[in-house]
């Protein structure tokens, strides 16, 4: 009698699991067109719509069912100090004839604890999930994890860093420098207002051109909701660092509209304000806070950039009152029609040339992945897989 009820017992449970898997397998194919629905339309969100549960809005959800396996990862697209990012293509799709291409960031577990980035790397993923949608910063569409790997999925940005431009260009002219600083200002405003996150690592090196010349803001590494209050991690790049984190005095939202100032001067003089071999010089000169305008700047862009860049926080242009708004109400932006600009209706000063949507021309070449992956013990997973129960 007993062996009847285990062998039925048996039965069952493989009967359940079959299911289930059949479950799991149409809840993948649902979610993979789901994806390339997406793709297709890439269509930003109105500012009501990104504030929703990002496990109810069409992007920057955490995905049960997605697997690496999804995707071919067809080459590097950068890296960072832990993390690789890769152009992926949607594998398998069922009729579909089309490829469905995105940037893969991923990040393995081990490094991301040895390197003591659990904090940075959840905070990444928490403000991309809550900001996903916004039509100047990189969608991450999903994010998913298996035993030792993190994965954030992001639209892929086929135009390259706006660095590579400016530095080819040797500096922009006012008006695409205009045009440019207005999408930040639009990103600023939303992340400080809307969400209280400070980015605090704005420079030309993370802002990406998408397909139609519009700007993506990426690397969200070290961006931290602080709302009101002050944090102290120091964070950024030497060049973009405000006085107040070299002075660790506590800093807030604040630091990323004296790196507005800091972005405005390097695209418009082809070279940051404050610069030296040493960081150490870069440091004094910032807390000195003396800049020098070559003397073609305009009078506009001077005010802007001597506002924005002003030791003082509470005196600083973009912290004090009026905000935002007070900085898109400058003169220096006369000429940008906002609402307009939020929806993408202004046409982007430079217009990436590319063959197809997978083109990859306007990134370097990157060494293969090392071979060697430190392992994810068991130990290490339950000392810190709770950590990433959100991804
Ligand atoms: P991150 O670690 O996020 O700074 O990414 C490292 C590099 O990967 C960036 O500097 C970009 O060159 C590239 N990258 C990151 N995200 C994307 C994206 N969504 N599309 C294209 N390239 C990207």
């Amino acid at each position: 009698m007993a062996k009847v009820a285990t062998m039925h017992h048996i039965t069952s449970k493989l009967h359940r699991g079959s299911s289930a898997d059949k479950e799991n397998v149409m809840a993948r194919e649902e979610e993979k067109r789901k994806l390339a629905e997406w793709q297709a339309e890439k269509q930003p969100l109105e500012i009501a719509q990104i504030k929703r549960d990002p496990q109810s809005k069409p992007v920057g959800h955490s995905s049960k069912v997605l697997k690496c396996e999804d995707f071919d990862l067809v080459k590097t697209l950068g890296t960072g100090t832990f993390a690789r990012v890769w152009l992926a293509k949607l594998a398998n799709l069922k009729g579909q004839d089309e490829t469905k291409v995105f940037a893969l960031k991923i990040l393995r577990k081990a490094d991301v604890v040895r390197l003591k980035q659990v904090e940075h790397v959840r905070n990444e993923r928490n403000v991309l999930a809550a900001v996903a949608g916004h039509p100047f910063i990189t969608t991450m569409v999903a994010s998913f994890q298996d035993h030792d790997t993190l994965y954030m999925l992001l639209e892929y940005c086929p135009g390259g860093e706006v660095f590579s431009y400016l530095r080819r260009a040797r500096r922009f002219n006012e008006p695409t420098s205009q045009f440019y600083a207005a999408e930040i200002v639009l990103i600023l405003e939303f992340l400080h207002d809307e969400q209280g996150v400070a980015y605090r690592d704005l420079k030309p090196e993370n802002i990406l051109i998408d397909a139609e010349g519009h700007l993506k803001l990426v690397d969200f590494g070290f961006a931290k909701k602080v709302g009101n209050r002050e944090t102290y991690t120091l964070c950024g790049t030497p060049e973009y660092l405000a006085p107040e984190v070299i002075k660790n005095t506590g800093h807030g939202l604040a630091v990323d509209w004296w790196a507005f100032g800091i972005l405005i001067y390097e695209f418009l003089v082809g070279q940051p304000p404050f610069w030296d071999q040493n960081p150490m010089k870069i440091y004094e000169q910032i807390v000195e806070g003396k800049i020098r305008y070559p003397s073609a700047m305009s009078p506009d862009a001077r005010d802007i950039i001597a506002g924005l860049c002003t030791v003082d926080v509470a005196k600083r242009f973009g912290h004090t009152k009026g905000g935002a708004n007070a900085v898109k109400q400058h003169p220096w932006f006369k000429k940008i029609n906002w609402d307009d600009l939020y929806h993408r209706r202004v046409q982007g000063p430079i217009i990436p040339h590319l063959r197809s949507a997978d083109d990859t021309r306007n990134f370097d070449e990157y060494d293969p992945e090392p071979k060697d992956r430190e392992p994810w013990g068991k130990e290490q997973a339950e000392k810190w897989d709770w950590q990433f129960k959100d991804f």
